[in-house]
């Protein structure tokens, strides 16, 4: 369990200042100059050695990922970007930094470019967070205010100019290259990967795209040092995270725990517990709906961290869990996941656009039972075919909660079937209108 003097978010319910006094009072801004003196070499040992993982999802090394950026300054400016579009169903962490932490995100945003190269970052934060994009702009004010950005940031002698833009609610906005393209001004549609971002980014030029909760927490890392964060957690999943959770429990919050305690721990010392007891657990998707849920049994014996989820056939993801309880038509919740997905494709690569098409009105029919035993494995088979054949990870998304669906809950979806064919009298069940309704 984390314990108090290791926390990183001191103010993450807003029961504190979140204004540059509050905010100095927690230690934000203090001796920046200093870190900034280190130069940017050690900065990004720092954050490497700390083992921090991306915390957008996709848990990528961050302070490699620094180092990826051309060393010297050449004739293209480098970029930060820091994706603040936080669109996963589930998932809202990001925002309780945005407007009760803003001075963590302009600090590590300052330290995060001066260690890239970088004299001017974006933070793209989706639209609907209006709020903290107002929030996040009266500290990025405050910050220019008192010399801690703009020119001769804190007196180091570096120059840094932060922005905010606002999405427009597309979910895809928040695949960083779709970002990339939306930030230019263009149709937000996912490159092709490589070249990675840290060769051709925004404008063409060597680009950096940190998640929100990633940028924040390195002031900390660097002013506690790297060993700090690295004792939390374990190897290869280190330092104290920010989780939530939602669905069928006693206490639905966000919060910060250290990685890599047993999720059963974790929802009940958060989340108060399942509704109506652990027995009462059908299943949970750990990290943004992306992720493939996990039944009870592999709750029971799985590690809330990156290792420990992907070793159970999932992912960490956005560590935003979605906990649902047996009173959940698990068919259908996974149905309204494809809906979703299918609705937020891009529509560039066939497989994620015409197979989410598909994968939708197959899962619509088998909400009702209205299907074919056989369509059970027709429906693995084009997912499988959606995987690892497009551009961005959209198409993973597509899959893999209708794979995890049919992996766990086989039977419920044959009972299903069975059901709605007892109830027509053993007829034929794809015979039956409605598959129209799929665009809706
Ligand atoms: P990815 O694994 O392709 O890349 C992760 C990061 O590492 C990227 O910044 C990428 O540029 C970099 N990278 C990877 N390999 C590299 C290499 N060889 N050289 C240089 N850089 C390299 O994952 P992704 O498509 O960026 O993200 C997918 C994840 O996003 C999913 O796991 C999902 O959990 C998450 N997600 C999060 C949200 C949210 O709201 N936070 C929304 C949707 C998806
Ligand atoms: Fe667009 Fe889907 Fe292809 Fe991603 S996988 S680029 S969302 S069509």
């Amino acid at each position: 369990m984390l314990s108090d003097k290791d926390r990183i978010y001191l103010n993450l319910h807003g029961q504190d200042d979140w204004k540059l006094a509050g905010a100095r009072r927690r230690g934000d801004w203090d001796n920046t100059k200093d870190i900034l003196a280190l130069g940017r070499e050690t900065v990004i040992k720092t954050v490497i050695d700390s083992g921090l993982r991306g915390r957008g999802g996709a848990g990528f090394s961050t302070g490699l990922k620094w180092s990826f950026m051309p060393k010297n300054e050449g004739p293209l400016p480098h970029y930060l970007v820091i994706n603040g579009d936080e669109s996963e169903p589930g998932t809202c962490k990001d925002r309780e930094v945005m407007r009760h932490e803003p001075h963590k995100i302009v600090e590590g945003a300052l330290l995060a470019s001066f260690a890239i190269g970088a004299h001017t970052a974006y933070i793209y934060i989706r639209g609907e967070y209006y709020n903290e994009a107002n929030r996040l702009q009266v500290a990025i004010d405050e910050a220019y205010e008192a010399g801690l950005i703009g020119k001769n940031a804190c007196g180091s002698g570096w120059d840094f100019d932060f922005y905010i833009h606002r999405g427009a609610g597309a979910y895809i906005c928040g695949e960083e290259t779709a970002q990339l393209e939306s930030l230019e001004g263009k149709k937000g549609q996912p490159r092709l990967k490589p070249p990675f971002p840290a060769g051709k980014g925004l404008y063409g030029c060597p680009t950096t795209i940190n998640n929100v909760e990633s940028i924040s927490v390195t002031p900390t890392i660097l002013r506690r040092g790297s060993a700090w964060f690295a004792g939390i957690g374990r190897p290869n999943n280190t330092g104290p995270k920010l989780m939530a959770i939602s669905g069928h429990v006693n206490t639905p919050c966000v919060f910060e725990e250290a990685l890599g305690l047993p999720i059963k721990d974790v929802i009940e010392k958060h989340g108060g517990g399942v509704r109506g007891g652990w027995d009462n657990l059908l299943a949970v998707i750990p990290g943004g709906t992306s992720m493939p849920m996990l039944n009870k049994e592999t709750c029971e014996s799985t590690l809330f961290d990156f290792d420990g989820l992907r070793d159970a056939g999932s992912g960490l993801g956005t560590a935003c869990m979605v906990v649902m309880d047996k009173s959940t038509d698990i068919i259908r919740a996974v149905t309204l996941l494809s809906k979703f997905y299918k609705h937020e494709s891009c529509g560039q690569c066939t497989p994620c656009r015409e197979g989410s098409i598909w994968v939708l009105k197959v899962m619509q029919r088998m909400t009702e039972g209205r299907a074919e035993i056989e369509e059970i494995d027709m429906l693995m088979d084009v997912t499988k075919n959606i995987e690892n054949t497009t551009i961005c990870a959209m198409g993973m998304s597509v899959a893999w909660p209708v794979q995890a669906l049919i992996r766990n809950f086989r039977p419920v979806m044959e009972q299903r079937i069975m059901d709605y064919k007892k109830s027509r009298g053993g007829a034929s069940q794809i015979q039956v209108p409605g598959d129209a309704a799929i665009g809706s």
